[in-house]
């Protein structure tokens, strides 16, 4: 059987509504950085929101005009009713924008959880005592919303399926790497998107049989390049014009960084008997995290100068939502220091739906500038 990823995010509220038949809860959540473990040992299916374009009316009354696109999305889609089978909404603490949506937010709904998710900035014990005795608090609070007790077995068994999860989906980006003609773009974007929307033990099953398809073909040539920032589902997911670009002008994407892509926090929590999950947990989650609030722009520009000697990469094209605060406090950092090392980059300022003429001429001038100069440093 053909598997399409892309499917499960057309019908992206199908797997919520099948949990909630078998009595489970749903919580919508914005950024993999959450304890998703901890969710699904007490039952509770964590959905990543999907960034959807519109005109955002509902939200222009209670967001100031310059916050981004995602934030608005969201906003939207919590009020409108597209998301009304959720019993809550958990956030990680990587803008003030969306610490500040979650405030208005629960005012908003009132009637709904809203729980704002910060590790500590710092690695010391007593940040780990704390970030332990968070942890153990958001289960009593999930408990009182009608979750399962969370036990050591049962989080034992979640952080398995999550490391199982992490391991195909490093596989995938190994093997799309290795041979970028293999398999595209969208197809590996949509596999990682339907993991923060379907249960993970039905999404390994999916991604088990969707690597066995994926067969060794003849090299292609192209451009490579990778991608990093963030971008919309409706670009993923078919209706979008930023990967029939890269098709028409040869670009071949080797690997991405992107917050909807290989940001994920794809680090599997060690396995060891006999030791505490929770610990496991806390140590995981206070680890280098994949965004921009809590890891320096230093350590992102080392991933992506790897990632360009590992699959041979010739250039980064950035996609910066409008008015995304992180990700533009980086770019200047980044940009110099793969600059310093000769890796060129492309800088696009992207919302929703992307302008397709002036994105296709500065894409395909940065192409033809980087064509045939494989970065090698
Ligand atoms: S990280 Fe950027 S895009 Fe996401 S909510 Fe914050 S400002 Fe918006």
């Amino acid at each position: 059987m053909q598997i399409d990823f892309g499917d499960v995010l057309r019908e992206r509220h199908r797997w919520a509504l099948e949990h909630k038949e078998t009595g489970g809860l749903m919580m919508g959540c914005y950024s993999a950085m959450v304890p998703e473990e901890l969710m699904w040992s007490c039952g509770v299916l964590p959905v990543q929101f999907l960034m959807s374009p519109g005109d955002y009316g509902e939200s222009q009354a209670y967001l100031p005009p310059y916050v981004c696109d995602c934030s608005k999305s969201i906003f939207e889609e919590y009020v409108n009713g597209t998301y009304s089978y959720l019993d809550g909404l958990m956030v990680s603490h990587v803008c003030e924008t969306i610490r500040g949506l979650a405030g208005i937010l629960s005012v908003r709904r009132p009637d709904r959880f809203v729980h704002v998710f910060t590790a500590p900035a710092g690695n010391d014990a007593g940040a780990r005592r704390y970030l332990k005795a968070e942890l153990i608090g958001l289960a009593d609070k999930l408990q009182s919303l009608g979750a399962v007790p969370m036990s050591e077995e049962r989080l034992e068994e979640a952080i398995s399926v999550y490391n199982e999860n992490r391991a195909l989906i490093s596989e995938l980006y190994r093997v799309r790497g290795g041979n970028p003609g293999t398999v595209e773009p969208e197809q590996v974007l949509s596999a990682v998107l339907s993991a923060g929307i379907m249960p993970k033990p039905q999404h390994n099953q999916m991604l088990h049989g969707f690597l066995k398809t994926i067969h060794k073909g003849p090299e292609k040539t192209g451009t490579r390049i990778i991608l990093s920032g963030l971008l919309f589902e409706n670009e993923v997911a078919g209706r979008g014009n930023l990967f029939s670009i890269f098709r028409e002008s040869n670009a071949l994407v080797v690997w991405d960084d992107l917050a909807t892509g290989m940001r994920y926090r794809f680090e599997r929590i060690e396995d060891l008997e006999g030791g505490d999950p929770l610990d496991r947990l806390v140590e995981s989650l206070m680890g280098p995290q994949p965004a921009p609030l809590r890891s320096p722009a230093e350590g992102k520009a080392g991933q992506l100068l790897q990632a360009a000697r590992d699959y041979g990469g010739e250039g980064v094209i950035f996609l910066i939502p409008k008015y995304c605060d992180p990700i533009l406090f980086n770019i200047p950092t980044l940009t110099q220091i793969l600059k310093e090392h000769g890796l060129p980059a492309l800088c696009l300022e992207v919302s929703g739906s992307l302008p397709e003429g002036q994105m296709r001429t500065r894409v395909e001038a940065f192409l033809e500038m980087i064509s045939g100069s494989p970065f090698n440093v």
